[in-house]
């Protein structure tokens, strides 16, 4: 049965996903969700024996139902190829009584690469399905970590172009060098003399300048934009939890339909949203662990019901979580509003006046899936710290957020079902500060690449192959821009 996409601000309107995918974000400012979750239409048992890809199918075309079955494959094909490190594509890895689900071996050696290396594909064949001739040009701000994964997902995609702006003196030696050295005709790199802020403001402005839109598509060209609310990003990262758990009974850790429970380190509520969307479609899961760090607006929110973003921004060791408006959250408040556009818009105004809403007593009656607390930075450090020395294996400081708020978890329930802990980067991604935790020393005078080095002599793992190729590839991008020159800097790019 076909599934339609309508807004969480108005119930007019829905449209299809291959739609929903194009334009990202509902024109009334809301997030497109399907109008039912469907049910997993095969046995556990089945997706036991599945590979990763043939599990993608499985729980996409679910979702996507006006791809063919030859499209959803050609672009899980693509997607799902040697950019990964291993044939898993999202390895399972037992530490100290749970299971690390490592969603970081594509080619930026982060999670977003789950979902950047499919919505490329999604997306151009959504734009050939609906007649779009014109080129798409992705444009995205990046603090550090989106950028990198979007300009992998998006080279030499035929019939895109991406420009990505960062904060000039704003990321790390090794992000900006991952950024710089990107191949692809098609990719496009500006760092800019402001903060993130600056560049996602420039950005936003060119989204909502009409005029120029109408220009552009007089040349042949029309923006898109590789934002963690497109759905075409959210679904595919329902895919692994089914694999994981799929996994799990294969290797016998678990009995057909015993429930597990997940942990997911979160910030803009994506990830952990895949899971509760795993979870309504059949698959056994127990909690939902949602794991903040400092900035733990989330772990407020589930013990009030009130989300609360008027506070301190705290910057922490776990960057890509250092979030005050999880955006995502607002599918979840739609749902708990019993699907209601009118009680949703009316919180997310307050949020938008104010900076803060309360929910209803019904609706955080509809929470009791959800657990959630946060880790400190002496905490995540710790976490990191023992991990190593009880098992000898090294995790990131995302990860360690969800392993110490895990530990929290069993504390304070002696819930001992089996978890799984969703792993978002490699250790290599945050060298510096997961050095500083292993050893307990401080490396301040070390530069970045000697600290990989540092890394692979106390983990024992592989430089991952993203780190190496960069240490000696040629920079490609040199452009630069000051704040107020974003929108010419794009026209200068596209010859127009
Ligand atoms: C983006 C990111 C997260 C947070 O995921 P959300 O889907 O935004 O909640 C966690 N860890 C890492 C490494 C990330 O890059």
């Amino acid at each position: 049965m076909e599934i339609l996409y309508s807004s969480t601000r108005a119930k007019e309107n829905p449209v299809k996903a291959s739609e929903a995918i194009l334009k990202g974000l509902s024109e009334d400012g809301g997030l497109f969700v399907p109008d039912r979750i469907p049910a997993l239409d095969k046995s556990l048992a089945e997706f036991s024996q599945m590979t990763y890809k043939q599990t993608a199918y499985e729980v996409m075309k679910l979702y996507f139902t006006d791809f063919t079955e030859q499209e959803l494959k050609d672009c899980i094909a693509k997607a799902y190829d040697e950019k990964f490190d291993t044939e898993e594509i999202a390895p399972l890895t037992e530490a100290d009584g749970a299971f690390y689900l490592e969603l970081f071996h594509g080619a930026t050696i982060a999670f977003k690469d789950m979902a950047l290396s499919i919505l490329p594909h999604l997306l151009t064949t959504a734009a050939a399905k609906n007649h779009v001739r014109n080129e798409i040009v992705i444009l995205t701000a990046t603090s550090g970590d989106t950028g990198k994964a979007a300009l992998a997902g998006f080279a030499d995609v035929e019939g895109t172009r991406i420009i990505v702006f960062y904060p000039k003196s704003g990321v790390s030696p090794i992000q900006e060098k991952q950024m710089i050295t990107q191949k692809g005709k098609n990719t496009y790199v500006v760092g800019i003399q402001g903060n993130f802020d600056d560049a996602q403001t420039g950005v936003k402005q060119i989204f909502g300048d009409r005029q120029l839109a109408e220009y552009m598509d007089g040349k042949g060209f029309q923006f898109s934009s590789a934002n963690s609310i497109n759905i075409g990003r959210l679904i595919p990262q329902i895919v692994y939890y089914v694999y994981a758990y799929g996994r799990l009974l294969r290797e016998g850790h678990i009995k057909e339909g015993e429930k597990i429970n997940v942990t997911v380190p979160t910030g803009n509520f994506g990830n952990i949203l895949a899971a509760y969307y795993a979870k309504q479609m059949g698959l056994p899961i127990n909690r939902l662990v949602c794991a903040s760090n400092e900035n733990k607006v989330l772990f407020d929110f589930f013990r009030s019901g009130i989300y609360d973003k008027n506070r301190e921004f705290v910057l922490t060791t776990s960057p890509s979580m250092d979030i005050l408006i999880s955006s995502n959250l607002e599918r979840l408040i739609y749902q708990i509003a019993g699907n209601n556009p009118d009680k949703n818009r009316e919180l997310m105004k307050a949020l938008a006046e104010g900076g803060l809403y309360h929910i209803t007593e019904e609706m955080r009656k509809k929470l009791s899936d959800f657990y959630g607390n946060y880790a400190s930075e002496d905490e995540t450090a710790k976490t990191i710290h023992d991990l190593y020395k009880k098992t000898g294996y090294v995790i990131d400081t995302h990860t360690a957020v969800a392993a110490c708020v895990y530990g929290k978890y069993r504390e304070e329930t002696q819930d001992d079902t089996l978890t799984v802990i969703a792993s978002t980067a490699s250790p290599y991604k945050f060298t510096r500060s997961v050095v500083n935790a292993v050893s307990q020393e401080s490396y301040d005078e070390m530069e970045d690449f000697e600290l990989v080095d540092k890394l692979c002599e106390i983990s024992g793992v592989h430089v991952p192959k993203a780190i190496e190729e960069i240490r000696t590839a040629p920079v490609l991008h040199q452009r630069i821009c000051e704040k107020d020159e974003m929108k010419q800097t794009v026209m200068e790019i596209l010859g127009i």
